[in-house]
């Protein structure tokens, strides 16, 4: 079986597929595609020294079990790097970059033709042999497999800035942020959002000397950590949680109990509400929860790895709608707990806080217009205040990446066109064409599989993903090499 594979998308979860499914029997060619230089994708391939991993180095590994692989890349190379750090993620891409070129080089060895086309891939349309996936270049590359890789990298816009695309002082996402850099000192910005990227903007602004204001519907910012490892041994019972009943009335009080009895694990005999703060009011919530990072009383951090297993590991079997009926439950916690903040960046932000560079905004705007002298911003506050900003940055998040079947065997990639129904995704990550009733010999992996995957957005995840799609070419090599004439994937 001589498969030739074309991976669709360059970033680390592409990387992560490449290094791994690179090694399994069988590979003839390996063709990746996408605009950007192999490794340097939307998450890691940024320049900015600012922008810090919210995931430590134990867990932004491109293999998924085991010491971390970043870590020996960062060891060799002279960081002194512990597994508990935050590192720039500029680190991650050239991490990933230099691991795509060895494992390039190492195929190249055992005789696999590795190539990279730099465009973008718009449809794969299956064929008599196997596929075609076509480019927005015209060009046509013929592929035995498709992994399709897609990142997120299509801003959200919120609502009330819509109408505004493509307004010269609207920027709809922080990256890259040499465009806030760019801005004059004495800017006066909107951040929309209180999130992640959000925090990326509001770093850079207020670094820059800028005053800054963000503002969101929940008006919270994430909770802080020191740390994002696996721990040293299961501190949850991952089993119980496997059997828990989705459905059940008394799940919120299983799961508590569960999460409770792990986070009593990892701490030392700290209740809870000892871990984490109470009180009202943004700032005040970030000082006293920095606070509590920086004393060591936020033994809660050390179950998210295993907490993020969990709910991936549970909710895989269950079909889409009852994944986002019982994941929207638990989503202000997952947003504020999984997603919390490198202690750095809470220290940095209470310091512009202290300052008044940065302010929370205590509401949501109920409008946001251009001004009428076209020189910013006039934003009303829900108590009736306008207040003036020379600029506003979305850090809203991103478009979940986009797969539908325009017809039967055709899956079309990015925004759509036309509607077609959206292709189901099987627990082994495959693509199956709701007409044909086929599983495709075409897998998803990171953001592309959120219909099937919880929770995306993190590293070790793609590598969890890409460990299984090889586990799968393994098996299959030795299928076909136990009875020749078989060809299944
Ligand atoms: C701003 C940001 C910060 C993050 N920080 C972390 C973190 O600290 N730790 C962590 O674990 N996770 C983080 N994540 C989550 C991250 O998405 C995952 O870790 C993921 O594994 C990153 O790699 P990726 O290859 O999936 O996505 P990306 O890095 O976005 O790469 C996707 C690539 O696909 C290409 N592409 C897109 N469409 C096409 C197309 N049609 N044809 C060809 N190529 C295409 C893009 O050009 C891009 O190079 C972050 C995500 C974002 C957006």
């Amino acid at each position: 079986m001589h498969r030739e594979i074309v991976i669709i998308g360059g970033g680390a979860t592409a990387v992560a597929a490449f290094t791994q499914v690179v090694r399994t029997p069988g590979i003839a060619s390996v063709t990746t595609v996408d605009p950007n230089p192999v490794g340097l994708g939307h998450a890691f391939g940024v320049t900015d020294p600012m922008l810090l991993c919210n995931t430590s180095v134990d867990v932004t590994s491109l293999h998924p079990d085991g010491p971390s692989d970043l870590l020996d890349y960062l060891t060799e190379r002279g960081w002194a790097a512990r597994p508990e750090d935050f590192v720039p993620r500029y680190l991650v891409g050239h991490y990933c970059r230099e691991r795509y070129l060895a494992g390039r080089r190492e195929a190249e060895r055992q005789g696999i033709a590795v190539s990279h086309h730099p465009a973008r891939a718009t449809a794969v349309r299956s064929t008599a042999d196997g596929y075609r996936v076509e480019l927005a270049d015209g060009r046509r590359l013929a592929a035995t497999d498709v992994l399709v890789c897609l990142g997120l990298d299509r801003p959200r816009l919120p609502e009330l800035l819509r109408p505004y695309d493509g307004h010269p002082r609207l920027l709809p996402q922080p990256y890259p942020t040499d465009r806030l850099r760019a801005l004059p000192e004495k800017a006066e910005v909107l951040v929309i959002g209180t999130k992640l990227s959000a925090i990326d903007a509001a770093l850079v602004l207020c670094a820059g000397g800028r005053r800054t204001v963000m503002a969101s519907p929940s008006g919270g910012l994430p909770a802080v950590r020191t740390r994002l490892c696996r721990p040293g041994r299961p501190l949850l019972d991952s089993r119980r949680w496997q059997r828990l009943d989705p459905r059940a009335e008394d799940l919120d009080r299983e799961l508590t109990r569960l999460l409770l009895r792990a986070i009593g694990r990892a701490g030392s005999g700290l209740g809870l509400r000892a871990q984490t703060s109470s009180a009202a009011v943004g700032d005040e919530r970030l000082r006293e929860e920095l606070a509590l990072a920086a004393a060591g009383r936020v033994p809660w951090q050390d179950v998210i790895a295993e907490v993020i297993d969990a709910i991936n590991a549970w909710t895989a079997p269950w079909d889409p709608a009852l994944r986002a009926e019982v994941l929207a439950r638990y989503r202000g916690l997952m947003s504020r707990y999984i997603s919390s903040i490198p202690a750095r960046n809470a220290r940095l932000l209470s310091g512009h806080l202290d300052t008044g560079r940065l302010a929370l905004a205590p509401g949501y705007p109920v409008g946001v217009e251009p001004a009428a002298d076209d020189d910013g911003w006039q934003v009303e506050w829900p108590d009736g205040r306008r207040e003036r900003f020379t600029h506003v940055v979305c850090g809203t998040g991103f478009h979940t990446p986009q797969l539908d079947v325009a017809a039967p065997g055709l899956y079309r990639i990015g925004p759509a066109v036309t509607h077609g129904a959206a292709p189901a995704i099987t627990e082994e990550l495959r693509l199956c064409d709701p007409h044909r009733g086929s599983v495709e010999r075409i897998w998803v992996l990171g953001a592309a599989a959120h219909p099937r995957t919880a929770i995306v957005n993190y590293l070790n995840t793609a590598a969890k993903q890409a460990q299984r799609v090889a586990a799968q070419f393994t098996a299959t090599a030795a299928t076909a090499a136990a009875a020749p004439s078989v060809l299944a994937a």
